[in-house]
């Protein structure tokens, strides 16, 4: 389905002084209105200010920093006018792709630059001249240092995630590097927890900055009037998604379902994702016209569709009485989004359910939204396959059980007959059993996609008194740490750096599941996260660390 554009949201935007390709393309992209870091962050970045945002994954603070960005700097001037840094190459690649998505129509050129990628491929790019750069620190500086890439041109500088480029070990590097770019020229920095060392660069390298916090907007009005649900949240990964919520909807079986995504675009193509699996889903969304908005509406409440995929802008001032679950394809990225959400299900006594799908990098705003709610969100995995069997043979039990006790069933009493000259009855009835299954059945089972199980990620100790020198990275609550034992020390010149790149490059984890690094004379202990422990000691086994092979293994000393 091809995206209408939407005046109202538009005008939003527009507000927010965005100019008209900038529009264009949100239109396209099926954005409804800002979210509430746009709508505080963009109006003063748009001003030149400098900008320290306190701000999680999944509350649009991509765009935030993004949108203005674009509209600011020189596009077309061979060399790079914005620079972004991230703490890792996954999310330098999400930010590059972002800056892409929402710079298209202006035709920025963007490069992601980081660690293990090959050095002459980022060359021919930046012979040829890219407008934005997004790098993880230690990549940009080798760049700096080799003369291939110059930030004389550079008018704006965007720190993403601080405190995670912090944590893994980048302060130094970024000191190089803002030590290296024109002292004129517009900083934003976002973190999404705020200390002392996050202060500390703050004072040091922004400029009378305005202050946006979203991840503490705990004393919003809307704290106090939450309904009563029932709240999980089922942790899973993009990929998974759609897999996820088939088994959502097969386990709850809801009377009547709305689901939530971000965008106009995400709504068309879930709803007719879910038609092509079989479920009976309308959207709902601000591009439509208020004829196709009461056909929905009317087909709701007659019973031929039983979910409701929307948009917050398109489900606001709908009443529909029979709804029983609410379901966040998406962490909303506010958490007030959530409480109006899930304000339109357990009305009037009825039982409501409010079930989320977050992404393990979404947990953060799940807990923010706990704090807003003063309510329990629990997190759960997603229902197995042998879950989903056994719920399926409860609900053949339970319809086989109403059809006996309704009675009328003597017409059949000759087909039993029939077949008992042939079969015991047991048997015929296990056959009457399996008819009865399976004709529930949208597709033959066993074919059912395991969805992996994820962990959120776990609250970091930011203690912000760390030791500076041997000891790097966020010590973990909970259980669940290993500790590896790396065959190079400080003799062999290995930095906490390198092992966090190593780590995380190479067994594609996150640096937050990196905990204490203490490099000994000889050799290093590593705390990483228990369900990563074997990944991270086969991937480095076949890596080197400063140029060397070294031993790497489970250090069985505790
Ligand atoms: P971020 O917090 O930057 O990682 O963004 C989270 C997600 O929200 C991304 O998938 C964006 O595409 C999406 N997003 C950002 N701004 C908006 C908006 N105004 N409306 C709908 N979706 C948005």
């Amino acid at each position: 389905m091809s995206p209408t554009s939407s005046p109202a949201a538009n005008q939003e935007f527009a507000e927010l002084g965005l100019g008209p390709a900038l529009l264009q393309t949100l239109s396209s992209l099926g954005y409804e209105e800002p979210t509430p870091i746009q709508r505080e962050a963009i109006p003063h970045l748009l001003e030149g200010r400098d900008l320290l945002g306190l701000a999680a994954t999944g509350t649009g603070k991509t765009a935030a920093f993004a949108l203005p960005l674009l509209q600011l700097i020189q596009i077309g001037a061979k060399v790079p006018s914005a620079l972004i840094l991230v703490p890792t190459r996954e999310l330098a690649v999400q930010v590059a792709q972002a800056v892409h998505r929402y710079g298209k129509e202006l035709g920025v050129e963007v490069l992601p630059i980081y660690g293990g990628q090959s050095f002459q491929q980022q060359l021919k790019v930046l012979k040829r001249g890219v407008d934005v750069i997004v790098a993880t620190p230690g990549r940009a500086l080798d760049h700096l240092r080799r003369g291939t890439l110059h930030l004389k041109g550079l008018t704006v500088l965007v720190l993403d995630e601080a405190d995670e480029m912090l944590d893994m070990g980048f302060a130094e590097d970024l000191e190089a590097i803002l030590a290296e770019v024109p002292a004129r020229r517009q900083t934003l920095l976002f973190s999404a927890t705020l200390g002392p060392r996050i202060e500390s660069i703050a004072r040091k390298y922004l400029r009378d900055p305005i202050e946006v916090r979203i991840a503490t907007d705990v004393d919003g009005d809307s704290g106090g009037d939450v309904p009563m649900v029932r709240q999980i949240a089922y942790l899973v990964r993009r990929p998974h998604k759609l897999a996820a919520l088939g088994r959502v909807l097969d386990l709850e079986s809801p009377e009547a379902a709305l689901v939530f995504c971000r965008t106009r675009n995400d709504v068309d193509e879930l709803t007719e994702s879910l038609n092509g699996l079989g479920y009976r889903a309308e959207a709902l969304h601000g591009g439509m016209s208020q004829e196709e908005r009461d056909r929905v509406m009317k087909k709701l409440r007659g019973g031929t569709v039983d979910l409701l995929v929307a948009t917050d802008v398109a489900a606001r001032g709908l009443d529909i009485s029979h709804l029983s679950h609410v379901i966040n394809y998406e962490v909303p990225s506010a958490a007030k989004s959530y409480v109006h959400r899930i304000g339109r299900v357990g009305r009037a006594g009825r039982e409501g359910v409010a079930i989320t799908l977050a992404e393990p990098r979404e947990h953060a705003l799940l807990m923010n939204i706990e704090r807003l709610t003063k309510q329990k969100i629990a997190v759960a995995s997603i229902p197995t396959v042998a879950d989903l069997h056994a719920r399926r043979l409860e609900l053949t039990r339970a319809s086989v059980r109403e059809s006996i006790l309704e009675g009328g069933l003597d017409r059949f009493r000759v087909v039993v007959e029939t077949l008992s000259d042939e079969f015991d009855l047991f048997d015929i009835a296990l056959g009457a059993m399996k008819m009865g299954h399976e004709a529930t059945l949208t597709g033959p089972e066993g074919d059912e996609e395991e969805i992996p199980i994820e962990k959120p990620f776990r609250e970091k100790n930011r203690g912000e008194n760390r030791p500076a020198k041997g000891k790097h990275g966020a010590s973990r609550t909970g259980g669940g740490v290993s500790r590896l034992f790396i065959g190079l020390g400080r003799s062999g010149g290995v930095r906490p750096k390198d092992l966090v790149g190593a780590i995380t490059g190479e067994a594609g984890i996150q640096g937050s599941q990196i905990g204490s690094i203490q490099i000994s004379e000889r050799f290093t202990i590593v705390e990483v996260s228990s369900d990563v422990a074997d990944r991270v000691v086969q991937a480095l086994k076949t890596a080197k660390i400063k140029g060397k092979k070294v031993t790497v293994r489970m250090d069985k000393a505790r």
